[in-house]
This record gives C-alpha cells, sequence and structure tokens, in this order.
C-alpha cells in the first residue's frame, strides 16, 4: 500500500496573491504609501495604504499584532486557554457568557451555517482533528467506527445563540472550530480599525482573504489576482471598489493517501473531507468574515448548488473547477460586473 503525504499551508496563496498586488503598486505613486506585514493565525498578514498623514507602519503594525494576538486569545483553537476552548469545554445545558468578538463571529458563523443548509458548520472540531486537520496533525483515514463516534458530537442547530445578549449554550458536547471564518474576521477588525483611524485607501491580507477600500497606490482601483490553481500566475484581474474577497481551495492543505486527496474542507454532514472537482471558490461580499464562511461552504457544496446559492443571495462567486481538459471557470451573474471587460 503506497501512501503519499502532501501538505501545504496557506501562506503559498497568501503570496502569490500577493506578488500580483505588488506588481500593479510598482508604477509611479505620488502619494505616501506605507505596507508593513506579520504572523497571525498560522499564516501571514500584509495591509498597505495610502496617505496615512501622521500614522507610521512600525506604531501601526505594533497595535495590529497586539489586537490579532488578543483576537487569537479569544478565538483560536490552537491556544489551549483560549475563550473558545474553554467554551469548548463548557458543559452541556448551561448558558454561557461569551466576549462581544466572539458572539459576533458566532453569530456569523450560525448565519452562514443556516444559508447553507449545514455546509458550513463549526462544530466540524472533533471532524477536523478525526482527519488530522486541527492543532494534533495526523495522517490517514480514520475507521468508520471513530467517525460514526465522532459524528455524535457534530451540528450547530445543537448550539443555541441568545438573541440579545453573548451567550451561548450547547446541548450537547459540542466543540467549536473557527478556523473557516477567523481570518475573515480578523481582515474586518484591522479594516474597521484603520478606518477609525482615518485611513480611507487600504488593502489589509490574511492568509489570502482580503478586504479593500479607496484606491490603490496607483490611484486608481484595487487589483486583485484570482490564482490559477494550475500555476503559473493569476487566472484572472479583477478591480475593486470598497469590499473584500475570500478564497477557499482544496489544493493548499490536504493529504492524499492511496491516490486519494483529502482536502481539508470537511462535509459536516457526512464526516469525511470534499472529493469533488471543484478546485477553487472566489467570493465577494462587504464582510470578509461572511465572505471567508461562505467560501468554505459553497466548496462543501459543490459547483452546481454553489451556484444556485450564489444566484439565490446575489452573491458574486467565481468558482475554478477541474474538467476533463483542464481547469474551467464558472460564475455567479452578481460576478459577471467584476469580470475584465474585452
Ligand atoms: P480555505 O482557505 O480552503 O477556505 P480555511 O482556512 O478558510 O480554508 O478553512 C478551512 C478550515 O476550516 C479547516 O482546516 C477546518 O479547520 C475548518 N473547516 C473544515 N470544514 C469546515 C466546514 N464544513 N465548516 C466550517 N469549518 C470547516
Ligand atoms: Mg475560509
Amino acid at each position: 500500500m503506497t501512501s503519499v503525504v502532501k501538505r501545504s499551508l496557506s501562506l503559498e496563496k497568501a503570496a502569490l496573491v500577493l506578488l500580483f498586488l505588488f506588481l500593479s503598486a510598482c508604477s509611479p505613486a505620488p502619494e505616501e504609501i506605507i505596507q508593513f506585514s506579520g504572523e497571525t493565525m498560522g499564516t501571514t498578514y500584509h495591509v498597505t495604504l495610502r496617505n496615512p498623514g501622521d500614522l507610521r507602519a512600525e506604531r501601526l503594525k505594533q497595535q495590529l499584532d497586539y489586537q490579532l494576538a488578543h483576537f487569537n486569545q479569544i478565538a483560536s483553537t490552537y491556544i489551549d486557554d483560549s475563550e473558545l476552548n474553554q467554551l469548548n469545554r463548557a458543559p452541556i445545558g448551561e448558558w454561557q457568557q461569551l466576549s462581544e468578538p466572539l458572539y459576533a463571529i458566532l453569530t456569523m458563523a450560525m448565519e452562514v451555517s443556516w444559508l447553507s443548509a449545514g455546509a458550513f458548520d463549526i462544530t466540524v472540531a472533533p471532524l477536523v482533528d478525526l482527519w488530522g486537520f486541527g492543532p494534533v496533525k495526523r495522517e490517514g483515514r480514520p475507521s468508520d467506527d471513530a467517525l460514526a463516534d465522532v459524528m455524535e458530537r457534530v451540528g450547530y442547530t445543537r448550539l443555541q445563540l441568545d438573541m440579545l445578549e453573548p451567550k451561548l449554550m450547547k446541548s450537547a458536547a459540542l466543540s467549536m472550530d473557527l478556523s473557516a471564518i477567523a481570518k475573515g474576521y480578523g481582515v474586518d477588525a484591522a479594516a474597521i480599525w484603520l478606518a477609525s483611524l482615518g485611513v480611507k485607501d487600504y488593502l489589509v491580507e490574511i492568509g489570502g482573504e482580503m478586504r479593500v477600500a479607496g484606491k490603490s497606490p496607483r490611484g486608481d482601483a484595487w487589483r486583485i489576482g484570482v490564482e490559477n490553481p494550475a500555476g503559473g500566475g493569476p487566472q484572472l484581474a479583477i478591480a475593486l471598489g470598497d469590499i473584500a474577497v475570500a478564497t477557499s481551495g482544496d489544493y493548499r492543505n490536504y493529504f492524499e493517501q492511496d491516490g486519494v486527496r483529502y482536502s481539508h474542507t470537511i462535509d459536516p454532514r457526512t464526516g469525511r473531507p470534499i472529493t469533488h472537482t471543484l478546485a477553487s471558490v472566489t467570493v465577494l461580499d462587504p464582510s470578509c468574515a461572511f465572505a471567508d464562511a461562505m467560501a468554505t461552504a459553497l466548496s462543501v457544496m459543490g459547483t452546481e448548488r454553489a451556484l444556485a446559492l450564489a444566484e439565490a443571495q446575489d452573491l458574486p462567486v467565481y468558482i475554478i473547477e477541474k474538467g476533463e481538459e483542464g481547469f474551467v471557470s464558472r460564475y455567479s451573474s452578481a460576478f459577471a460586473p467584476y469580470l475584465p471587460k474585452e
């Protein structure tokens, strides 16, 4: 039995998308531009802003690092005593008090779960562990018995959020994983913070999820490259107003066993990694948290159902699929205005 194991980080994805951005930023820039970057959530972040006034990159980076560290202390499954992990260990059937950021991200996660009929489900945490994509790395397929056992502890409908107060109750031994929405939430938080400092033109990116506002260093719209899964640079360049972009792709983090590729995106209804032919899903939305979570939800749903939901929600979505003769792209009506003009 041969077993090939391959993993890679979303760092690569971020690097490629940004490479393209920096290329487009190389033209003469009369205004003052500042850029800084760092590490968070197991990946990297990058910020570019235009006309910073009195703001200085070093100080901004210090403040953002501090805020991201604080957010990780709330929402990371990789920090043992994070607020999320404490909640994961909390007893069943008792209301638990939440911090405001955790309440906000959980509310958004639940909205995407309901919209996608459970294709997005943060209670996949034990499945993520079982398949070895969580804090404890493990390779190979679990047994059917182990899978059935873990499925007893999955299901967002058994999570209850209070409508008015930041409180949550679990009605089963559930644990939550926010990896598919946290980067987007972090991007939104950073964007809102920059706007509060009076910055009008910025790009914030964490692990490939990004949000832009105003103008790019060239003085026109920000342009983002959607990566070609076959390699060789961007497949599509889109010009954006004030909006966020998130991409899910099965070709970044996976393992292979006996010729089958196991993606880190799991179908919570079957408990198994997705296996269909979808290579990447890109979603545009004012909220990066929503776009991030939706990109994962649509990946789980597969092309046809994903496009049907995108049409129903009037959501701009661009999908790259593996066809018999290479990669094929499909998009929703709301994405059409973003396509480059012929
Ligand atoms: P991608 O960029 O491919 O969307 P993300 O990092 O945004 O990847 O999200 C993938 C992570 O989300 C997985 O590693 C896992 O922790 C978690 N996850 C996997 N499947 C689901 C799902 N169906 N719903 C919510 N979270 C998921
Ligand atoms: Mg995601």
